[in-house]
């Protein structure tokens, strides 16, 4: 029979289709452009004391309607998570010889945001069912010199508040969320972001709801809202006319949203309830589905938590399949077509976890400002950094044996479409004993 033939051994394909692409922009954020653009006012910070300080009516309404909508007291807008983050560790007072413990498997600025004030990141190792930071992996690596740490909702769902939070207040440490993946996603009906101290969300174009490029940083901490406000906008320019006496990182940056970025948010913000109820409802057909392929593990969901699915991970038993991974996933590829738009990304299945932080050149080679090792190696810094391959085993295992990352559902997608992802495993689990 011609279905009996998999696709990676020349035989048709589950689908030759596109799937559809992830669009969120319409009429309305058009028309909000729009006024904008014909307003003439495209940005109206100034870097200095005076009542522009604060940003422009599109900038002002838009942190309104965050706070509002996220019940947090301060929202912020910054033109990245990135910058947000950078942000948040600035006015956290942290600086060189401090620690921050933060988790090996995120993106990149996780980390680096530590780095920026020179102080440095210390990894902890991840909960093996959640992929967030482990809360035992987390109390093992609290010294003296640790003053925060960065806690990623990593793929959509919120890291261990409870456990994570207690040890916070305990040893007195910041807690800083990177909720760029989780926008949406509760904890005890409370919002991802404003679960710790301070949290920071992204609205770059591949996350849930986008301005292209931009993010909000959110606290409910009167302190540390002005400290990111300072931050955002070349702070060192304006605490002497506004009498700022804590000079501790008041060096400020231009992380200015404009305001069609923030008419844009705003717009987005509308849909995002909407967006994340039809993804949550596609991901949880496809884990029901999946769950029933011996050795696929579908996500789990933390007690109390609800995940926002920025990306669905499933685990992989090789031994339990009887295929290695990335065969596997290569041949459930081979059944699918791209996305359209990014069609040079091929189908965005990925057979693995991300390689944790640590693993790459800038920590191996401690080698970030200048070239003598600063700040890892900086006379204020008093411990002893470890950033050896085996530092986080749990982070390493998933990435290199048993996680695989369903980066292809969106509210973009029709149940049909969400189908033909299903039916592609399907038919390659019934065939595996095909794969070369
Ligand atoms: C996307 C992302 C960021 C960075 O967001 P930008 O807005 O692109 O700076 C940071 N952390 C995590 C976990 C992310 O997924």
């Amino acid at each position: 029979m011609k279905e009996d033939k998999l696709a990676i051994n020349n035989g048709p394909k589950i689908r030759n289709k596109p799937f559809p692409a992830y669009k969120v922009i319409d009429d309305r954020e058009i028309k909000a452009v729009e006024k904008v653009l014909k307003s003439g006012i495209l940005s109206k910070f100034l870097g200095c004391w005076d009542p522009a300080f604060y940003g422009g009516p599109q900038v002002q309404a838009l942190e309104k309607k965050w706070a509002k909508y996220f019940k947090v007291k301060h929202a912020i807008a910054v033109n990245s998570c990135t910058s947000g983050l950078y942000c948040a560790v600035g006015a956290s007072g942290i600086g060189p010889g401090d620690e921050v413990i933060v988790t090996p498997l995120s993106m990149s600025a996780s980390a680096t945001s530590i780095l920026i004030f020179n102080a440095v990141p210390v990894f902890a190792d991840i909960d093996k069912h959640y992929f967030c930071l482990d809360p035992k992996a987390v109390e093992k690596k609290i010294t003296k010199r640790t003053k925060a740490i960065v806690v990623v909702d990593i793929y959509g769902q919120p890291y261990d508040v409870q456990k994570i939070n207690a040890l916070a207040r305990k040893h007195k440490l910041y807690v800083i969320e990177d909720c760029a993946q989780a926008i949406g996603a509760t904890y005890k009906n409370k919002f991802a972001g404003t679960l710790g101290d301070i949290g920071i969300y992204s609205l770059n174009f591949h996350k849930h709801i986008h301005t292209g490029e931009g993010g909000m940083v959110v606290t409910n901490n009167d302190q540390l809202a002005e400290k990111v406000r300072l931050i955002r906008n070349h702070a060192e320019a304006v605490v002497g006319d506004k009498g700022v006496g804590d000079l501790v990182n008041m060096i400020g940056f231009n992380f200015r949203m404009t305001e069609i970025e923030a008419a844009i948010a705003s717009c987005q913000l509308s849909k995002l309830k909407h967006l994340l109820t039809k993804r949550v409802n596609y991901c949880d057909y496809v884990a029901r589905k999946l769950a029933l392929l011996p050795g696929i593990t579908a996500p789990a969901v933390r007690k109390g938590c609800t995940h926002s699915y920025y990306v669905q991970c499933f685990k992989y038993n090789e031994k339990i399949v009887g295929v290695p991974r990335h065969k596997f996933i290569e041949a459930v590829k081979a059944e699918l077509t791209a996305t359209k738009g990014r069609e040079k990304e091929g189908v965005r299945i990925v057979g693995q976890g991300g390689k944790p932080l640590y693993l790459e050149p800038l920590y191996q080679k401690m080698i970030a400002y200048g070239s003598r090792g600063c700040p890892f190696r900086c006379p204020w810094y008093k411990g002893k950094l470890n950033y050896k391959k085996g530092l986080c085993p749990v982070a390493e295992k998933i990435n290199d044996e048993e996680l695989f990352q369903l980066d292809l559902i969106h509210a973009s997608l029709s149940k049909k479409d969400v189908e033909d992802i299903v039916r592609a495993f399907q038919k390659v689990y019934r065939l595996k004993k095909k794969i070369r």
